[in-house]
């Protein structure tokens, strides 16, 4: 059952007035209807037996006016009737069920009726009327019918009475139900209102401290209290709630916090790229990268590329097209330059975002400043090298080193043996020179192979003279007796004294401007000599021998070079160039060099060499001038 739609939206207590008078007017109405049907059956039956009594007395009168066929007397008789006001007809049948007498109200006709003489003792009752069949007896014999018809005019009017009766104490009843709910309603709706009250403030004010009223303990005060417990409830997960949100927001801002710093501490940073609006989101960190103001700069794609090194814009555009078009991660070195135009080295991860339809949506990475790295790996190779080359340095000091004291301990020996064997040989030497000579002198005229005997050992002496010497030279130098000589003067005096074989094509370049050296010329004779004599003996098959000297004016110096066209020496060969006794040749002592070395640097100068073989030597020799 609804309530009325006007009434669905009404308060309470209008909505218990209305439950209440509804119910008190349909108990009233169910009362007044039942007592009205039954009332209408009482009354008719009533009406029905009193119809009845008359009948049957009119009926035990008549049966002479049948017998007699005295009509006058039977109308007279069912005249009888005539006072009651609701007998609509009477009528007296005979035997054979005709019509003998009858009275019909007036103002009414009687309607056709016939029975069957075997009828009687009849009630009929309808909602028109009642009407009483009863037979006319003579001595246990039935000789005729009485018919009477009333209507039930007498019924309703008693019906109406009691109904007016039932509708004015029904009125008083409704009266008192309403008066009694107006009186007890309040008691009921009053804690209602409060409990509503207090809700409404709850609800306003967000005040869970607020409760409601308990003035019983019915059903109102059950759901009060339920309503309290629930405020209860409500403000205890409230201040929780609270709790927890205040926790988890310091929670955030501390991850927050040690996030940037780790981000500062690995100078790592991370961003993404909403591709479809084109914004870029950096974090602090990238900032910090680009030496840019979070507050100051809006980056986008564009003036993030600007910063790009130019010649790395390339590959990483490349890389990020690539990446969206296939969906997959790169990761990238490139450098970036800093509005005040310094170089930072980053290393960049990314991965990219696609929607259904497969486009690219977002891009997100992070960019590690790698510039300290970079930087130290810079060094450490630098170092590398620098130490590579110190080592090598060192090696060669070394190696050197250990030259010198091979030379200086064969030297050494050298000199042992010079200071010995080299007087000894000298005086035999020049006894046998002397003997030749005076041989040569006595047998002038002697055959020919007596004097070419003579000339060889004349020569072989003189070649033995000069190992003596040279072994006397290289193992003790006599200080320098330092003078001012011409370049040109001393090479050609000294090739003055050289065999230049015919196949030897000799070269000068030696300006005529040159300053004078400060040297001892006959030691440089002697040095020149040697050079000379070697590049001849490398050029067996002939060649060219070019002297040529230039000054530096700076320096202070001339460079006298002699370079021959000859075999030239292979790297081991010119490791062991100036060691004492180092010779390839057949007939060599492998002193002259060190001669040339000693002599040279006892002037104040220093001796270098280049020489391929196969191609040639050239021996540089620098000396001081005036
Ligand atoms: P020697 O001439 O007695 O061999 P040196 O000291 O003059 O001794 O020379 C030593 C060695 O150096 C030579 O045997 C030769 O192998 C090499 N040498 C010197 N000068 C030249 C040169 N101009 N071309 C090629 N090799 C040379
Ligand atoms: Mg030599």
């Amino acid at each position: 059952m609804k309530l009325p739609a006007s009434l669905l939206d009404a308060p309470i207590q209008r909505k218990l007035v209305f439950v209440a008078i509804v119910a008190t007017l349909s108990a009233t109405l169910v009362a007044a209807l039942f007592s009205f049907v039954q009332q209408w059956f009482l009354q008719r039956d009533e009406l029905a037996r009193s119809v009845y009594a008359q009948t049957s007395i009119v009926a035990a009168n008549s049966s002479a006016t049948l017998l007699f066929n005295d009509r006058e007397a039977a109308e007279q008789m069912l005249a009888a009737f005539a006072p009651i006001d609701n007998i609509e007809f009477a009528s007296l049948l005979d035997k054979s069920g005709q019509n003998f007498a009858a009275y019909v109200h007036p103002g009414l006709t009687m309607p056709p009726h016939q029975h069957a003489v075997e009828e009687g003792g009849l009630s009929i009752k309808t909602a028109r009327y009642v009407e009483v069949v009863l037979p006319v007896v003579l001595k246990q014999e039935q000789i005729g019918l009485i018919h009477v018809r009333s209507d039930l005019s007498p019924v309703y009017q008693r019906l109406a009475r009691s109904m007016l009766v039932i509708a004015v104490s029904s009125a008083g009843a409704l009266l008192v139900a309403v008066w009694m709910l107006l009186r007890f309603l309040p008691a009921i709706t009053a804690p209602l209102t409060a409990l509503l009250g207090t809700m409404n403030r709850v609800s306003r004010e967000k005040n869970y401290a607020l409760r409601a009223e308990v003035t019983s303990s019915d059903d109102l005060g059950t759901l009060a209290h339920g309503f309290n417990v629930m405020l209860d409830n409500i403000r205890q997960r409230d201040d929780e709630l609270a709790r927890y949100r205040d926790h988890l927001e310091d929670e955030v801002a501390k991850r927050t916090a040690r996030l940037t710093e780790a981000q500062r501490i690995a100078r790592l940073g991370n961003w993404e790229w909403s591709i479809a609006d084109n914004s870029l989101d950096w974090s602090d960190e990238i900032y910090r990268i680009f030496d840019l103001d979070p507050q100051q700069f809006d980056v986008t794609y564009d003036t993030y590329l600007s910063f790009v090194h130019p010649a790395d814009r390339p590959e990483l555009e490349a890389c990020v097209r690539e990446s969206m078009a296939h969906g997959l991660p790169y990761s990238l070195d490139y450098r970036i330059l800093l509005p005040d135009g310094a170089v930072r080295y980053v290393h960049e991860r990314a991965e990219v975002l696609h929607d259904k339809q497969g486009r690219a949506t977002v891009m997100w990475g992070t960019m590690h400043d790698i510039t300290a790295q970079k930087m130290a790996e810079e060094n450490i190779r630098k170092l590398n090298e620098e130490l590579e080359s110190k080592v090598q340095e060192r090696t060669r000091q070394l190696v050197d080193a250990q030259d010198e004291l091979v030379r200086k301990e064969k030297l050494a020996v050298l000199g042992q043996v010079a200071g010995s064997v080299g007087h000894e040989l000298r005086n035999p030497l020049g006894v046998m020179s002397n003997a030749v000579y005076f041989l040569q002198t006595v047998l002038a005229e002697s055959d020919e192979t007596t004097r070419e005997y003579l000339n060889i050992i004349k020569t072989e002496i003189a070649n033995s003279e000069r190992i003596v010497s040279d072994l006397l030279d290289s193992v003790r130098t006599k200080p320098p007796h330092l003078e001012t000589v011409g370049v040109a003067e001393l090479v050609a005096q000294t090739l003055g004294k050289c065999d230049v074989p015919p196949q030897v094509n000799v070269v000068l370049d030696i300006p005529a401007t040159l300053p004078p050296l400060r040297v001892d010329a006959l030691q440089i004779h002697q040095v020149l000599r040697n050079l000379i004599s070697n590049g001849i003996e490398a050029m067996p098959q002939g060649g060219a021998l070019h002297i040529r000297a230039a000054a530096n004016e700076v320096a202070k110096n001339i460079v006298i070079s002699v370079s021959d066209s000859g075999v030239g020496m292979t790297a081991e060969q010119q490791a062991k160039l100036f060691q004492p006794l180092f010779t390839t040749k057949a007939r060599g002592i492998g002193l002259g060099l060190v001669v040339v070395k000693n002599l040279t640097q006892a002037n104040g100068g220093k001796i270098e060499v280049q020489s391929e073989a196969g191609k040639g030597t050239v021996f540089s020799v620098t000396l001081p001038t005036v």
